[in-house]
């Protein structure tokens, strides 16, 4: 089979594409060594990015956070560019886009795109469903907002604790995972936002409580509502979920996937997801 990936790496002002295993950050870059970075993932479809403009102001609003000197969006528009060239229009993709802290001292941050074919089984889940358990996090739901060093709301390379999540998740048999706060309020998947379909309104979590901003679910919500589908950010529990009409995760690249079961207990989705879906794709 082809080798599809492609990478491109931000060089004295130019984007560079480089072979895809071809080694581009020092041993001593900041990223590698601690996390140290923002990251986004971007959907590939029909050989563009639709959805482009809110990733790279999430980006943004990361670096800001993280106190990362940022490139600029040309940069990264530059990166995308490199990478596409040559991307076969009808293959989904995703695009992570990588900011670092680079090696330190006076030496410029790291920026890098990277593009490889949508995981097969990311289509599985969006196509068949995903079963969730809830597990806590540990942190109380209003803490986040005032400790900026908790960095609530940046999409930091630091996912070790969202991918234990993960693992967790599978060896209890489950695909993926709701977090909930120390007081068991809903908060967010490990790279997903959670919403759900309840009393005639949408609704998913506030952002009070320090989860990421999800520009998928800020999507679905601006449509749902100029529909005349009721939206709301609503402050909630594994219980709410429970009695919800149908609960997604969304994101970028999976788009939703309905939740089929929940802490071991089949749910449904009252034939919603099919409007969720058209509405997302629009
Ligand atoms: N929350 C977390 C922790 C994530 O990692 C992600 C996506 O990766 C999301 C939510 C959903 O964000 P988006 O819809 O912008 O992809």
């Amino acid at each position: 089979m082809t080798d599809l990936r492609s990478v491109a790496v931000w060089r004295n002002g130019a984007a560079v594409a480089v072979p895809a295993d071809e080694a581009v950050v020092t041993a001593w870059d900041q990223g590698l060594v601690r996390g140290d970075g923002a990251f986004e993932s971007v959907a590939v479809l029909d050989g563009g990015t639709p959805h482009l403009p809110a990733h790279l102001a999430r980006l943004t609003r990361s670096a800001a956070l993280l106190e990362i000197p940022h490139p600029g969006d040309d940069a990264w528009r530059a990166l995308v560019g490199a990478v596409l060239a040559g991307w076969p229009v009808d293959t989904e993709g995703v695009i992570r886009l990588l900011l670092t802290r680079g090696p330190g001292d006076d030496a410029p941050p790291t920026a890098l795109a990277l593009l490889a074919p949508v995981p097969a089984e990311t289509v599985r889940q969006r196509t068949t469903g995903v079963s969730v358990i809830s597990l806590s996090l540990g942190v109380p739901a209003d803490f986040r907002a005032r400790a900026p060093w908790l960095l609530g709301g940046a999409k930091t390379l630091s996912y070790a604790v969202n991918m234990a999540a993960y693992r967790h998740a599978h060896s209890l048999g489950a695909d993926d995972v709701v977090l909930t706060s120390l007081e068991g309020e809903l908060l967010e998947g490990p790279t997903s936002t959670v919403a759900w379909a309840a009393g005639g309104t949408l609704h998913t979590p506030p952002t009070e409580t320090g989860i990421l901003p999800g520009t998928t679910v800020a999507r679905l919500f601006e449509r749902a509502s100029a529909e005349g589908w009721p939206t709301a950010r609503t402050r909630a529990t594994v219980d709410d979920l429970h009695a919800a009409d149908a609960v997604w995760l969304l994101s970028g690249v999976r788009g939703a996937a309905p939740v089929h079961t929940l802490d071991g207990v089949r749910r449904g989705d009252a034939g919603l997801t099919s409007r969720v879906r058209e509405l997302l794709a629009r």
